[in-house]
């Protein structure tokens, strides 16, 4: 996808605070952070959200939790507590059409979420 913000990060073309990158997947710093640790998670693969994942991403799927976990690890917030929060569609208040998982953490969350 030429025009996604997540893919152009993705490939480089967009600079961004990146955390952890391998072949499949690649982590950054949330622009706008909602928490002392916001980092987004991104499939290399452009899925436009994960009401378009197929069979064939399951591990991938799986891969980006666990690359969540592992960074809220590093972060020094998995014993305090984080949310891993995935937006899909306009009402969850999705805004870049490119699958993602948020990692926020470092300060008290609310349930319900807003
Ligand atoms: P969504 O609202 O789709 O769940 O999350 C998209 C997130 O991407 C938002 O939290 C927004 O701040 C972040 N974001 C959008 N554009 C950029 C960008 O160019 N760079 C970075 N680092 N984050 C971005
Ligand atoms: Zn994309």
């Amino acid at each position: 996808m030429d025009d996604c913000v997540f893919c152009r990060i993705g490939r480089g073309e967009i600079p961004a605070d990146i955390v952890y990158k391998d072949d499949e997947v690649v982590a950054f710093r949330d622009i706008n952070p909602q928490g002392p640790v916001h980092v987004v998670i991104i499939p290399v693969e452009h899925i436009p959200g994960i009401k378009e994942a197929e069979e064939r991403h399951q591990g991938l799927v799986g891969k980006l939790m666990l690359v969540a976990a592992r960074i809220a690890q590093d972060e020094g917030i998995a014993d305090g507590g984080y949310r891993l929060v995935v937006n899909q569609g306009r009402e969850a208040g999705q805004s870049v059409d490119h699958l993602h998982v948020h990692v926020i953490g470092g300060r008290a969350m609310h349930w319900p979420p807003g």
